[in-house]
């Protein structure tokens, strides 16, 4: 009798202990850093700020700042253990490998083993700017950049932040998009906070980004070149450098031509219903979507003056205008409180092309109206 008394005593200290031990490691974790979130001028940034943010680079932390395209979470290049806390800040899956972002053409010859000519062509082309283009990596580069590859993802950014960031750390900067592994890419150092608070020491803060989606990633490593991400250029002026340019059918996750393909992105907490090939403008259809997806309803869509018997979240005006405020919209869902938002779909051309590779990535559900 004693000696089962005494196990159950045992026992409940052992998940006593387990428990505390448990919440001190997450407590300690996820709340490392006091976040401090610095304004910065995102045209002339100050001397002062990108000096602070540059050390924490060369000291090997990780931090979040704005580019053309979304906020990214950087760390240096060369530092395989800096890198290594990017992937433990945002839970990135461990083979997905992240983006080098330089800010000249110097630095990214000496990140490759072969600057081709089309390379360079393209550089030329869309540096400054929302092109990736990956090429053999060099040993400047740290292996876990690349997780594996013997391949680098590079591109020069057009945000003077990002910029003088690079330039200031002597180093190129290896940076994923600074939300939280699957969440919507951040648009705005707020959203950059909201997922990353305590688990990194700084954000720079130079208000929202312009693009508003991620790079267009293309592989030059064969011939012909095969795009891996739509993105911030257009496949349409892609092919005017590229008219070879191969263009997966999909980017699905069943035959993933890039790691990055394979994993859930972008997706709000809402369940998110996109609406293909037709008007979302019908209050009954609306209504009908919103029952079958567990509630009361929200449209995501470009022309709000004619929905006036529905709950409306505006994207924008024209194409460029919702993929500046996709990622946003998707968070202001997020933040309200509906239960289904439905995404009315866009022609995918121009920049609707990335926007609706985002969409569909994000989407619970997808629905072809006729
Ligand atoms: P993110 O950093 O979240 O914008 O995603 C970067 C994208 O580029 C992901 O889809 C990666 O899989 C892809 N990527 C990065 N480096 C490489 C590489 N060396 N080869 C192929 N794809 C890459
Ligand atoms: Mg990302």
């Amino acid at each position: 009798m004693q000696e089962v008394v005494y196990n159950k005593f045992s026992k409940t200290i052992f998940f006593y202990c387990f428990f505390l031990e448990t919440y001190l490691t997450m407590a300690f974790e996820e709340k490392k850093y006091n976040t401090e979130i610095v304004k910065v001028d995102p045209l002339n940034p100050e001397k002062e700020i990108i000096k602070k943010a540059a050390k924490l680079i060369v000291l090997g932390e990780v931090i979040g700042f704005p580019t053309e395209t979304v906020y990214g979470l950087g760390a240096d290049a060369t530092n395989s253990h800096a890198i290594n806390k990017i992937f433990e800040a945002k839970n990135r899956p461990q083979d997905n490998p992240v983006i080098v972002h330089v800010h000249s053409i110097k630095e990214a010859e000496k990140s490759v083993t072969e600057f081709s000519e089309l390379a360079e062509r393209l550089a030329k082309a869309f540096w400054p700017g929302p092109l990736t283009m990956v090429l053999p990596r060099s040993d400047y580069i740290s292996p876990e950049v690349s997780k594996g590859l013997s391949t680098v993802a590079i591109r020069m950014p057009a945000h003077s932040v990002a910029l003088e960031l690079i330039k200031n750390s002597g180093v190129p900067i290896a940076a994923p998009s600074a939300n939280l592994s699957g969440k919507p890419s951040p648009t705005k150092a707020i959203h950059v906070f909201k997922d990353l608070q305590g688990r990194i020491p700084l954000i720079l803060d130079g208000g929202s980004t312009l693009v508003g989606v991620e790079s267009t990633v293309v592989s030059l490593i064969n011939n012909p070149p095969v795009l891996l991400r739509p993105g911030g250029v257009t496949i349409e002026d892609l092919k005017k450098f590229i008219p070879n340019l191969i263009v997966p059918e999909n980017f699905s996750s069943e035959k993933p031509l890039s790691p990055g393909q394979k994993y859930r992105h972008y997706s709000p907490e809402t369940k998110l219903v996109l609406v293909i090939n037709g008007s979302t403008a019908d209050p009954k259809k609306i209504d009908s979507i919103g029952r079958r997806f567990g509630g009361q309803p929200v449209v995501l869509c470009s022309n709000p003056d004619h929905r006036h018997d529905l709950h409306v979240i505006h994207l924008g005006n024209n194409p460029k205008e919702i993929q500046a405020n996709f990622f946003a919209s998707l968070r202001i869902l997020d933040d309200a409180s509906f239960d289904v938002g439905i995404l009315e779909g866009i022609e995918p051309v121009g920049p609707g092309f990335a926007v609706m590779n985002r969409a569909k990535k994000a989407a619970h559900k997808i629905i072809v109206l006729d």
